[in-house]
């Protein structure tokens, strides 16, 4: 038998060779690198903080590990990826409305496209603001030139939904902007359902801010009569920061089909987003890793059920808050407005929130946060965050903090009545 003989593969002489292009003229860099930059590893604390602050929070292993995978945007991979993300989506939403859409950006992003997709220059909108995130959408509606209500709630209270319905019959907005969740003072707009029910009575869109409430306590978009949710991947959810997600109902798409003037946001155009959330074209590159994890992140809320799930939230939040007063503390919203998914701490005389995040960072690995100049730490309920164990470690080390800063606080009580309010306390 004969063996083929290995031909040698035949090369081109070198001078055959595809010649480079030829460099620019002046093709040396004139800036050289940074000096010294340190790796990862020795910047990053040994030790991991525990993310208990009001985001970004603690994500689970499966998202973690999707986010490191990089794959065809465009691919038939993708677009299955891509369909199981809208269908769990709109189990998230409480929706069956087709116009779920995913965002490259931050849940503030995902807010300017609800809003520069649903108003136009000259429209109005009642915005209901109880604080900085409700703002957020008053400022981003007279950016684009809407004509802006703004029906204020001060000392952190609830919106009442008489007085909404009152400001809708009065100003005939096309449009209301409402958070459900204030995170930035943790007030809970728990008047929300009768809200929007009464702007759809007036013939007025709900845009709904659930960034941080998503997944975490109810929210019905379709039963509520909600024209637009938004939610961003980093609080409620779980996921990662920078992708993010919205609803609109058909109402709201329609207006958006019927809008006469170009929706002055490229990347925010609804129409054009439509183009690779539903019929597998090219937008802009998504953020395919960010997408994936989002997918693992949804994953583990439809096996959860939101049932299970908010029954955890709302019971690991009563436990925790339940500790923070045996301790002494007190919270700074009344039980009326009060937030479960983000908790507000009143700081005790003499102290600084700065000082207790540092120290509570410094000293426990423990990460909280301030609030943009209020007298108050938060310490998150989101995803995660709601395991009994980390509730025990930051329940003990905010005590721990406030007794090294020189405060009195009863730490036995705080841990005792937190491990009796996780047995306890039954949530319906
Ligand atoms: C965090 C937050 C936002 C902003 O989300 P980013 O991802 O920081 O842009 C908006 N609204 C609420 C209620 C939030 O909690």
């Amino acid at each position: 038998m004969q063996t083929a003989k290995m031909s040698s593969p035949k090369l081109r002489a070198v001078e055959d060779l595809v010649p480079p292009s030829p460099a620019p003229s002046e093709s040396v860099p004139v800036f050289s690198a940074p000096p010294a930059v340190k790796m990862l590893s020795e910047i990053l604390p040994d030790d991991p903080l525990l993310m208990m602050g009001a985001g970004p929070v603690p994500i689970p292993d499966a998202v973690a590990r999707a986010n490191s995978v990089v794959i065809n945007h465009l691919g038939s991979t993708m677009s299955t990826i891509i369909s199981q993300v809208k269908a769990m989506s709109r189990y998230v939403f409480q929706t069956n409305s087709e116009w779920v859409l995913g965002v490259a950006g931050p849940g503030s992003a995902a807010m300017e496209m609800a809003i520069c997709n649903l108003v136009a220059p000259g429209s109005k909108v009642l915005c209901i603001v109880n604080g900085f995130f409700s703002a957020r959408m008053a400022e981003m509606s007279r950016r684009l030139g809407a004509d802006v209500v703004i029906h204020e709630i001060q000392g952190h209270h609830a919106a009442s939904a008489a007085e909404v319905e009152q400001a809708i019959a009065t100003h005939r907005p096309d449009c209301i902007t409402i958070v459900q969740g204030e995170t930035s003072n943790t007030v809970f707009n728990r008047e929300l359902p009768a809200i929007a029910r009464a702007a759809k009575r007036h013939g007025c869109l709900t845009i709904v801010d659930a960034v941080c409430t998503l997944s975490t306590m109810p929210l019905q978009m379709d039963e509520w009569q909600i024209d637009a949710v938004i939610t961003g991947g980093q609080k409620g959810l779980a996921s990662i920061p920078g992708v993010s997600l919205i609803a609109f109902s058909d109402d709201a798409w329609a207006r958006i089909a019927e809008r006469k003037t170009a929706n002055t946001h490229w990347c925010l155009d609804a129409k054009l987003a439509e183009n690779f959330w539903h019929k597998g074209s090219y937008h802009y590159t998504a953020p395919v890793s960010g997408v994936l994890a989002l997918h693992e992140a949804l994953r583990l809320v439809c096996a959860e059920t939101l049932p299970v799930r908010f029954a955890r939230h709302s019971r690991c939040s009563f436990a925790l808050q339940n500790g923070i007063e045996a301790m002494g503390l007190r919270l700074w919203t009344a039980p009326s407005s009060r937030l479960n998914s983000v908790i507000g701490v009143s700081v005790p005389d003499g102290l600084g929130s700065p000082e207790i995040c540092n120290h509570i960072s410094g000293q426990y690995h423990v990460e909280i946060s301030g609030s943009f100049g209020l007298p108050i730490v938060r310490i998150g309920q989101m995803g995660e965050q709601c395991r009994a164990h980390n509730l025990f470690r930051t329940l003990h080390a905010l005590g721990s903090t406030i007794r090294d800063l020189g405060a009195k606080v009863d730490i036995p009580a705080a841990m005792a009545t937190l491990e009796y309010s996780l047995q306890h306390v039954r949530t319906a």
